[in-house]
């Protein structure tokens, strides 16, 4: 007999439907004699739903009534689900957040879980109930209903995973498994029967956007043995997510990211002194801007050019910054570019073998791309090209990686 918490996302529990076959599904573990924490998420569609209606009342809604409101959305699914379940013949309990006292700290709209009162869902779980329980939202110490931000069902999952040092934690969504890259890109992305938390990390950060990446930290941190399934399909052991030693696979190259959020800002003609990279970057930091890759080219007149990467959405603010410090140091042009995106190859494996990046780069040289930018992690190397590349050099590295093919231990 196991203990398992399961989590269902928005589209798994996206109608009545929906509701009724997850219902089965949980039927089948409680079958097989296990202990079943299930986590759900709003019906899909409802949390933004409530974020617009608030938004109709006030541009920026007060974000601890956001949270009074977004987090109703999980509790109509578990109502659902349990009626759902009792109707099977199960006996099935569901719970809010607070309830179950999900303590959280007060950052309404991004709380952080801080502990959970597990001595009463042990209680129901040893009676034989299936516990049903809202994602996504929480309490404060004084008693106000919080959320994890946008995602965060994931991780209530694995923090009740955590807390109840559960066997394992699925996560029910609707793929099947963690890809080496989208498959509506390349239809030969091979879905990953393990991948470690690092790699995991890095590809959910990038854009690969399977699990919240705030609960594979968490999973990562409390050991929490994590597992990635279809909702929609009866067979298949979906990703498990491990940690380096038990990983099965050793490939160079795990998987392949890419994201269209960035924009680059190039400041031309800098007059090429010491802390020139101080001058530009200090009033982007203090504008409270995140600044992801940087490249300084040095001229030959005795200017530099000096780029660097932003969130697409902070683009026209930094621009605005950037006049400023033109004037004041300078310099003689500003230019923004939100024609670029941002390619990444993650593997864990690059750690021993040499080389990668050089393959890399020849990979996008052999098809004219050019390389606007990179940056380099232990595990990670991410180039910025031309937008209108992005698919194509997203392409050529899954075949030059050979990502398609199955690795063998
Ligand atoms: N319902 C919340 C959201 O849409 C939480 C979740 O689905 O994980 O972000
Ligand atoms: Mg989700």
């Amino acid at each position: 007999m196991a203990l398992i918490v399961q989590k269902y996302g928005g589209t798994s529990v996206g109608s009545v439907e929906r509701i009724r076959n997850v219902a089965e599904r949980v039927a089948k573990f409680k079958m097989l004699g296990h202990q079943v924490v299930v986590v759900l998420s709003a019906m899909s569609g409802e949390t933004n739903r409530l974020i617009a209606l608030a938004k109709e009342i006030q541009k920026e809604p007060d974000p601890r009534e956001l949270d009074m409101l977004v987090s109703t959305g999980e509790q109509v699914t578990i109502a659902l689900l349990a009626m759902a379940l009792k109707d099977l013949g199960l006996k099935a309990r569901s719970y809010t957040g607070p309830q179950i006292r999900i303590l959280t700290d007060s950052a309404h709209t991004k709380a952080r879980i801080l502990s959970i009162d597990e001595e009463r869902l042990r209680a129901d779980l040893d009676s034989g109930h299936v516990v049903v329980v809202a994602g996504f939202q929480g309490v404060d110490e004084a008693g106000n209903i919080t959320t994890l931000g946008r995602g965060g069902s994931d991780t209530t999952g694995v923090a009740l995973a955590a807390a109840l040092k559960a066997d394992e934690c699925q996560i029910y969504t609707d793929v099947d498994g963690v890809y080496t890259t989208d498959p509506r890109i390349v239809p030969e992305a091979r879905k990953l029967a393990t991948i470690t938390f690092e790699e995991m990390l890095e590809l959910a950060s990038l854009g690969s956007k399977v699990l919240q990446i705030r609960s594979v930290e968490f999973a990562g941190k409390y050991k929490v043995k994590l597992r990635v399934l279809s909702s929609f399909q009866d067979e298949g052991e979906g990703t498990l997510i491990t940690f380096e030693e038990d990983s099965m696979e050793q490939p160079i190259i795990s998987g392949i990211a890419f994201n269209r959020d960035e924009a680059k800002l190039t400041i031309v003609g800098v007059p090429d002194k010491p802390g020139v990279a101080a001058h530009i970057l200090g009033p982007i930091a203090e504008a409270n801007i995140d600044v992801d890759m940087i490249v300084q080219n040095v001229g030959m007149d005795g200017t530099t050019d000096f780029s660097f990467t932003v969130h697409r959405n902070e683009m026209k603010k930094a621009m605005d910054v950037l006049g400023m410090v033109k004037t004041a140091i300078g310099a003689r042009d500003v230019i923004g570019d939100d024609k670029i995106a941002k390619v990444s190859i993650v593997g864990i494996g690059m750690r021993n073998h040499a080389g990668v990046a050089g393959r890399m780069f020849k990979t996008l040289a052999d098809e004219n791309i050019n390389i606007q930018m990179i940056s380099t992690s232990e595990i990670k190397i991410s180039v910025i090209v031309d937008d209108k590349y992005m698919e194509l050099a997203v392409r050529a590295l899954h075949q030059a990686f050979e990502l398609e093919k199955p690795v063998t231990a």
